[in-house]
């Protein structure tokens, strides 16, 4: 109903249009140049672009979006099915123990992430779980994986730098059978594509081992190589799954689709922290808008552009492109905006997942009365406190709770909001998207 609500409201604003080859060439060029920015790999973008054209080409424009408004949806729910194909959890269906192999570049996060994934079936899945380390060259890393096992609760089987790790492999999956562990989580060295006697050790131990799931862990950061690093790791294993490391990190982490297409394997989790529990299954959706810039905010610009203060909103967008810092009068902008588009209600779905599973839990009516109480916050203070909301301190606060009649607490909760919002702002800036933003705009 909220969709409805929505596409009648940009309906009104809009004029029928469709997706013609002459207006999807620009649009797809700044597509193009967001998923570079994003770091997803050259002939996987390629790829992607195609695919979008073809379904995009001729399609009818719903409830009279602008062909550009259509394009970022097609775009986006493109870049979720892709990513999200497959999304599952380990799978465990073997003969006991079930063993889960773990590959990948030096310093992805394999270890981290065993003991991780320990954690996990130890918590959520009540397995018995083993864990051992083939990585014998570097005496550091066993030690280390026999630390992160202790704190996920799981047992560790002891290996030794002097060992074979085809020999390690074959008495870690005994000792596992003698005593009854449902999953052994074979943690590896690090190995470079291009270091082929180490593309064979595991080629070995993935025959020994014969795991239910082999599974690829790359960092989020990885940029244009992390192609060919798939592209070796594929045709060296029978690759089941796909483990994204460090989401938490800054980037925007296009390697998930280059990953993903290349290998044809599900991106099953994510890393989320360094810690035990920065696990999280995929959230393919979450990260398409991420790979986008800032996604459904975007969106919500974007909605914010199609609606009535046209202008407003292209100088917000021009603000946020060149630094010029985003302030309080940009934020009652907004908020007056939001109102004039038929209120907070209509805007909800385009918040980002967090905030709006949190206004899923809201009174609407209360939310409405709230943003206009805000607004008047915002009126109470004198342009200067708008432009710099870094000299609002307590006298002046006390002010502007006066002045609006409210609580000193409800301009603080303004304040923080702000600094939320603002935030946002920084990390839009400079995206992709933000220049089709514009182009849609104007
Ligand atoms: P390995 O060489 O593949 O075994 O990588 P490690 O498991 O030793 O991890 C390398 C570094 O990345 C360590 O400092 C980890 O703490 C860190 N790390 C691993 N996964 C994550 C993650 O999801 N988020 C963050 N922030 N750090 C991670
Ligand atoms: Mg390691």
């Amino acid at each position: 109903a909220l969709t409805d609500k929505l596409s009648r409201l940009v309906k009104e604003m809009r004029g029928q249009a469709r997706i013609t080859e002459s207006n999807v060439q620009d649009m797809l060029r700044e597509v193009r140049m967001a998923l570079l920015e994003a770091d997803v790999a050259l002939p996987v973008v390629r790829d992607f672009i195609a695919r979008v054209k073809e379904k995009a080409l001729g399609q009818e424009v719903m409830g009279s979006l602008s062909p550009g408004q259509a394009l970022v949806g097609i775009v986006s729910k493109e870049l979720a099915a892709t990513m999200g194909e497959g999304v599952s959890d380990i799978n465990l269906a073997a003969q006991p123990p079930a063993v889960i192999l773990m590959a990948g570049l030096q310093g992805a996060g394999k270890t981290t992430t065993t003991a991780k994934l320990a954690k996990h079936l130890i918590e959520k899945r009540k397995k018995k779980v083993l864990t051992v380390s083939g990585d014998v060259y570097r005496p550091a890393a066993i030690e280390q994986l026999k630390v992160v096992t202790k704190q996920a609760g799981a047992e560790w089987f002891p290996s030794t730098p002097d060992q074979k790790p085809a020999d390690i492999a074959r008495a870690a999956l005994d000792y596992a059978k003698r005593h009854f562990f449902d999953v052994l989580l074979v943690d590896t060295a690090g190995r470079l594509a291009i270091d082929e006697a180490l593309m064979n050790e595991i080629k070995e131990l993935h025959a020994i081992l014969k795991p239910i799931e082999t599974l690829f862990v790359v960092d989020a950061m990885q940029g244009q190589d992390a192609v060919n690093t798939a592209k070796a790791f594929k045709e060296a294993l029978p690759l089941t799954g796909i483990i994204l490391t460090k989401t938490d990190g800054d980037s925007r982490g296009g390697a998930a689709l280059s990953v993903r297409q290349i290998t044809g394997a599900p991106i099953k989790f994510s890393g989320t922290s360094e810690k035990l529990d920065g696990l999280e299954v995929f959230d393919a959706e979450r990260h398409a808008g991420r790979i986008l810039g800032m996604g459904d905010i975007v969106a919500l610009v974007e909605q914010m552009a199609s609606g009535v203060n046209m202008a407003e909103a292209q100088k917000l967008a021009a603000k946020i492109k060149s630094g010029d810092g985003f302030d309080l009068n940009d934020f009652l902008s907004q908020l007056q905006q939001m109102k004039s588009m038929g209120g907070l209600s209509s805007l909800l779905d385009k918040l980002p997942t967090q905030m709006a599973a949190k206004a899923g839990s809201i009174d609407m009516d209360k939310a409405e009365k709230d943003m206009k109480r805000k607004e008047g916050i915002i009126l109470s203070m004198t342009p200067l406190e708008r432009r710099k909301p870094e000299l609002i301190k307590a006298t002046r606060k006390r002010r502007i709770a006066a002045g609006s009649g409210v609580h000193v607490q409800e301009v603080n909760r303004l304040l923080n909001e702000f600094e939320q919002m603002q935030g946002m702002m920084k990390k839009m800036k400079g995206s992709g998207m933000m220049k089709m933003m514009k182009r849609m705009g104007g």
